[in-house]
């Protein structure tokens, strides 16, 4: 698998859907590749075939584009992000009725992502609780030494995606998870569109464990249980310049991959513009 340079732009891309509906990994990995990227993160939906020939397919497109994956990043069948509400019932690990399949489904992401010699898997969790005593607080934290444990030997990292709870509960988890290899995946915006939080406080927070990060913006919500809304880079609140220089004074590292949560040629727009805007801050 290539590597990546220091802050590399590259962007999040998905099985099937987003940046290209039912396209092969050939097709998906020639669009990326068409952005003028050659770095990012891979996230895999439900129903996306990461079996020995899923692998195969997807080993040989990420190959011959050139393309290196830093991240594989699980979705599950049943998730809905319509409004927070709903995210609460339906998104990772926290919902009981589907945990144990969505146990079983990222174990196969860990194998699919170690097939591609990707070094860390990645997921939303869902809302964790904030009472330390409750069920589902600790049937997860059980789960999680346990999917931990398994990315560990393959030598990967697991990476919580910050915004669903702040930050301070997401580093009172990991430190409760107690598994050296969990880390974080930080999305500023996020922060905001979930009201969990200043995102650059936040990165105070739980910098020590960043892996990966994402290059998204928004505008805070309006009012309670909703969603704020997902703007181009640079235009909402996060402030990116601000984000990208605390992303350097932090230490960090990684690529800086840009998500953009819209399909169609405004998606391709935004990432291109985006590109271009990171370009400039990275090298600032
Ligand atoms: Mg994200």
């Amino acid at each position: 698998m290539a590597e990546w340079e220091p802050l590399q732009v590259g962007v999040m891309f998905w099985t099937g859907g987003v940046l290209g509906v039912d396209a092969s990994p050939a097709e998906i990995t020639a669009m990326v590749k068409s952005l003028g990227v050659s770095c990012g993160q891979l996230g895999v939906h439900g129903q996306a075939d990461i079996g020995p020939d899923g692998s195969a397919a997807w080993k040989d497109a990420l190959e011959s584009s050139g393309i290196a994956l830093n991240t594989v990043f699980a979705a599950f069948d049943g998730e809905s992000y319509a409004d927070i509400p709903t995210v609460e019932k339906t998104v990772g690990y926290i919902p009981a009725n589907t945990r144990q399949e969505r146990e079983h489904r990222t174990r196969e992401i860990s194998d699919f992502a170690h097939s591609l010699g990707v070094p860390g898997i990645a997921a939303h969790i869902g809302f964790v609780p904030e009472d330390h005593g409750d069920p589902g607080y600790i049937a997860v934290r059980g789960m999680m030494r346990r999917l931990c444990d398994y990315c560990s030997v393959h030598g990967q990292t697991f990476a919580l995606e910050t915004g669903q709870e702040p930050a301070t509960v997401l580093r009172e988890f990991i430190s409760d998870v107690d598994r050296s290899n969990l880390k974080v995946n930080f999305d500023p915006a996020n922060m905001i569109l979930y009201g969990s939080g200043e995102p650059l406080a936040a990165l105070d927070v739980v910098h020590p464990w960043l892996v990966s990060v994402h290059c998204k913006d928004g505008t805070w919500p309006k009012e309670e249980g909703a969603f704020g809304e997902e703007t181009p880079l640079g235009e909402g609140d996060v402030g990116m310049a601000d984000y990208v220089a605390k992303l350097k004074a932090v230490g960090y590292t990684g690529p800086l991959t840009i998500e953009r949560e819209i399909t169609g040629e405004a998606q391709r727009g935004d990432i291109l513009r985006a590109i271009a805007l990171l370009e400039q801050l990275r090298a600032a």
